[in-house]
């Protein structure tokens, strides 16, 4: 099951469960969509694989399913790849 981190790895922007922004490799590292788009290029800086927009947990299972509350941010920011 998806753990919905709270927030962008790069930015540490807000991502609610419900956000349409926030964007996940296979792993799961959580990523905004500016960060995503912008000086990520689609690909995660943590394991290199693509980022995909997250899928919304409907409101729900959200309820019976919490998204987890722990945030998790990359030390010193993202850079663009060279
Ligand atoms: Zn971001
Ligand atoms: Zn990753």
């Amino acid at each position: 099951m998806l753990a919905l981190r709270p927030n962008c790895e790069c930015c540490d922007r807000d991502l609610p469960p419900d956000s349409a922004a926030a964007r996940i490799c296979s792993f799961e590292c959580t990523f905004c969509e500016s960060c995503a788009d912008g000086v990520l290029a689609g690909r995660c800086p943590n394991c290199g694989g693509e980022l995909v927009r997250r899928p919304i947990r409907p409101a729900d299972r959200l309820a019976r399913s919490p998204a987890t509350t722990q945030r998790t941010l990359k030390a010193g920011g993202c850079q663009p790849s060279p």
